[in-house]
């Protein structure tokens, strides 16, 4: 084969292969278990939002994470890391790091809303659209543009399926308010070549939601909803 012949046969192949893959199918660690990295968002220094007196947006993640954790404690299937164990600081940049170190194959981070008023409430779901990630143009040939075109899709597309999930389940515990699904720029996404949704799971400006979010029973109900989903995905 003329090498021009071959760097087609290899991008064809390479094409084929992204195809083929199954939806929700990814590496799986050695015991043959899919890995998800839960980031309960802020900590250490970096309190987030503030919900009551010595309650902060970091605690609530950090106890959602936790739950979940424990939701799929002697799993075959799933294995839960997080991003932090306790209050500590964590730059963004090691947290997406570590979603690559762990080879995992779904980065869900957990955060709590602030809005400019008092009424503004619900979960929100946010995804890394094609809009909002950077796409790193080299030297590199057309055929590996198209690969990595279409692996950012594919990703796109699971970090869609996954957010829906998601959407369907909170709505059980957490009244949406019509908030839904959005495309943005949530920094701790960016830079992950892997399906990826950040949750605001509501919002602490709001009383009803604030009171929601520092009931252990709700962040239960929560942590759940969230447990389901994860399962639906894979
Ligand atoms: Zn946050």
């Amino acid at each position: 084969m003329k090498r021009a012949d071959f760097s087609i046969f290899l991008s064809l192949v390479l094409i084929l292969g992204v195809c083929l893959l199954p939806p929700g199918a990814a590496a799986k660690d050695r015991e043959g278990r899919y890995v998800v990295l839960i980031d309960p968002a802020h900590g250490g220094r970096d309190d987030g939002v503030r919900l009551s007196t010595g309650l902060f947006e970091k605690d609530v993640t950090l106890t959602i994470a936790r739950l979940i954790e424990k939701d799929f404690e002697g799993s075959k299937k799933i294995r839960i890391r997080l991003s932090r164990m306790g209050d500590s600081d964590v730059p963004r940049s090691d947290r997406v790091r570590e979603a690559i170190k762990s080879e995992a194959d779904l980065f869900l981070s957990i955060h709590v809303n602030a809005g400019f008023d008092r009424e503004s409430s619900g979960f929100e779901v946010y995804f890394q659209g094609f809009r909002t990630s950077a796409s790193v143009k080299g030297d590199k040939s057309a055929s590996q543009e198209i690969v990595k075109d279409m692996v950012r899709t594919k990703h796109l597309n699971e970090s869609v399926r996954f957010a829906k999930i998601l959407q369907a389940k909170m709505d059980k515990v957490f009244p949406r308010m019509d908030r839904g699904l959005r495309e943005g720029p949530v920094l701790v996404l960016q830079g992950l070549n892997i399906p990826a949704v950040a949750l605001e799971v509501g919002f602490a400006t709001n009383a009803k939601d604030r009171k929601k979010l520092t009931d252990e029973g709700m962040q239960r109900f929560v942590s759940h909803a969230l447990s389901e989903s994860i399962k639906e995905f894979f």
